[in-house]
């Protein structure tokens, strides 16, 4: 681990560009795992991983937990996930024996018809999401002082520039993205080579597995987020900006 080349940071507000350059620099200069053990050096307890139990998160985490041996990872529960990827959550309480955290908006789906009508999903996305993902997300990430995701580079033209890190100027707190120089391939290399389980849905046509209603499988060749928000100008759930 090669963390004392890079700088400690302050438990600062917010880091000035400049510092927060440097940092991006030398972090683009560590190997994945070595991100993720400097992240839990630098930020630890006040750290969280966003993980919606996807390809991507599954390798963060299991990083994640070979250097901190209760890592705190949380979810977003909008109500609508898929049966998967529920079970996929039981089965990393059980190997890892984590308790991811199940954040949510105190409105049941039931109450969300009955303010913004049925299926609120299908006519206006970007408020369900707002409601269901982005509000929980911003109670939940007050007092933290970083989260990981795992956003890639290559998964979408808006995210091709990602840095490694940043200070996330949405939610007031450091963003750190170890695997946005990984491609798919690296991914589902990693899972299969250090057994880490995964959601069967990736194995059905789903590269990106959202909520039941968003998200439908992708052919061969297509775009692989293609699959959320099918049909909608909609790419991003709001937490990406
Ligand atoms: S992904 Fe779809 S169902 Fe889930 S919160 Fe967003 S709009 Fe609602």
């Amino acid at each position: 681990m090669s963390s004392h080349h890079t700088p400690s940071l302050q438990a600062d507000e917010s880091p000035s560009p400049k510092v927060m350059e440097r940092l991006t620099q030398q972090l683009e200069c560590l190997d994945t795992p070595e991100v993720v053990g400097w992240a839990f050096e630098q930020y630890a307890p006040h750290l969280v991983l966003a993980s919606s139990f996807g390809a991507e998160d599954m390798v963060l985490l299991d990083m994640l937990a070979r250097v901190w041996p209760s890592p705190r990872v949380f979810y977003l529960d909008t109500g609508l996930l898929y049966p998967q990827t529920l079970h996929l959550i039981d089965t990393v309480r059980a190997k890892y024996g984590i308790h991811p955290e199940c954040v949510a908006t105190p409105l049941s789906l039931e109450q969300q018809a009955q303010q913004y009508g049925d299926a609120l999903w299908s006519r206006d996305p970007d408020q369900c999401c707002q409601i269901r993902k982005v509000e929980p997300l911003t109670r939940h990430l007050q007092g933290e002082r970083a989260w990981m995701t795992g956003i890639r580079r290559d998964q979408t033209l808006a995210r091709r520039q990602t840095p490694i890190v940043a200070y996330d100027t949405r939610f007031h707190l450091t963003k750190i993205n170890p695997l946005v120089r990984w491609t798919d391939k690296d991914v589902f290399r990693y899972l299969v080579k250090q057994e880490v389980p995964y959601n069967p849905l990736h194995d059905e046509g789903y590269p990106s597995i959202g909520c039941l209603p968003c998200t439908k499988p992708v052919t061969p060749g297509e775009d692989p987020r293609s699959g959320r928000w099918s049909g909608q100008e909609k790419t991003e759930c709001g937490l990406h900006l």
